[in-house]
């Protein structure tokens, strides 16, 4: 889950880390009544979930009540690399004396940590990345051993920051560490991290993206609460589903995250557009298969459905138990076609025969599967 800048400052904070204080606000008067309160001049600025908002006309200093208000005027609703902005962050301007750049984040091949520090902030990181390599100063992190002050001073010596901001940034990397590790995030930004010209060192921005599978151990209804989903994916997130919406007419059910992905392929091998990415996981009972198929079916470029399930620790005959109580369940407005293979397959396939029809149809393998559910998604007038 990616955190707006205003959750992701909220996250900071939580951990100690400095940030400017501000007000978010989706409205004009808002956005005035916050610049009255922090007092000015304050930064106006736009909460999208994507970078360059400063050079897309996102970010704004104001110092009267007058340019707060045009700004937001201006902010509000504006479109930045397709993201409308409907929410602003005001913050109380910094006085900026050098902008950094720091980050960690999972080197997946390394299995380690990895840390990115570069004096050369508040710029595009890959520009830098791609230009002057040697600008930014690496660490690897056993998870283990954790990051000590120690490792942290030499690695912001070999950054060459300026002196005056060693110490503040030293323990704002030991607190973004923090951050990163027990707060469950895949990635931590700041960029700038800024030292002001009295020599505090804090973090102007925040980028944080959540591992949603750590959910369950913290308090984030809040960052919930604000994630944008299409309406396919809110309803399959409702029904507990691992669902992806595509923009093709068959849709999908597989179980296993392998299979589903092999699926999509095989459907695109045969010319078909799958409208959907949804993996079941193990249990395929009617319950489970009720979900897949209602979220489905309320998909409107949907023209066919392929059903492709390989029996292992369940059953086929319970899964095709499961699928005909679904089918009582639901209304289906596509032809639905089936593959079931791997354990008890043959008294599965027995269970289907006595429901098919030309709306329900029975495949043996995968490609012929694929190929039937192409071929009724056409004839629907699919594209
Ligand atoms: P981004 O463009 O989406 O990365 O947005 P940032 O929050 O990083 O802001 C972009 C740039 O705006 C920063 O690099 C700063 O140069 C400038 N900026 C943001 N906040 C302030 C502030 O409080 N004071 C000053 N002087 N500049 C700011
Ligand atoms: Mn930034």
């Amino acid at each position: 889950m990616d955190l707006f800048e205003y959750q992701g400052k909220q996250f900071f904070a939580s951990f100690g880390i400095g940030v400017s204080p501000g007000e978010v606000v989706t409205e004009v008067e808002d956005a005035v009544a916050a610049g009255e309160r922090l007092g000015y001049p304050v930064v106006v600025k736009a909460q999208v979930q994507v970078g360059g908002r400063g050079k897309a006309g996102g970010i704004k200093l104001a110092g009267s009540a007058d340019e707060v208000r045009a700004h937001a005027l201006a902010i509000l609703g504006m479109d930045i690399k397709g993201h409308v902005v409907e929410r602003l962050w005001i913050e109380k301007a910094s006085d900026i004396a050098a902008e950094y750049y720091a980050s960690f984040t999972l080197d997946r091949a390394a299995k380690q940590h990895l840390g990115l520090l570069s004096a050369r902030g508040g710029v595009d990181i890959e520009g830098v990345a791609a230009e002057e390599p040697g600008a930014i100063a690496r660490i690897h992190i056993d998870p283990v051993e954790g990051l000590t002050d120690e490792r942290c001073r030499a690695w912001v010596t070999e950054a060459g920051l300026d002196p005056a901001a060693t110490e503040g940034t030293v323990d704002l990397l030991v607190k973004l560490y923090r951050a990163y590790t027990e707060g469950d995030a895949d990635l931590v930004e700041v960029n700038p991290l800024i030292l002001t010209p009295d020599g505090r060192v804090h973090a102007l921005d925040a980028k944080v993206t959540l591992d949603d599978n750590a959910a369950y151990r913290h308090e984030w209804a809040e960052y919930e609460a604000t994630q944008r989903r299409d309406d396919r994916e809110q309803a399959a997130h409702a029904r507990g589903l691992q669902y992806v919406g595509l923009d093709g007419d068959v849709g999908i059910i597989a179980n296993g995250a392998g299979l589903a992905m092999s699926t999509l392929d095989v459907v695109n091998q045969v010319g078909g557009d799958p409208a959907n990415f949804l993996d079941i996981g193990g249990g395929a009972n009617a319950d489970v298969m009720a979900s897949a198929l209602e979220v489905i079916n309320g998909d409107p470029k949907v023209r066919s459905i392929f059903i492709n399930i390989f029996g292992g620790i369940t059953r086929g005959d319970e899964v095709a138990n499961g699928i005909v109580q679904a089918l009582g369940r639901v209304a289906i407005a596509s032809p639905i076609v089936i593959r079931l293979d791997g354990t008890n397959a043959e008294q599965g396939r027995e269970i289907l025969r006595s429901q098919e029809s030309d709306r329900f149809l029975s495949r043996p393998t995968m490609v012929e599967a694929a190929r039937t559910a192409v071929e009724l998604a056409a004839a629907a007038g699919g594209r």
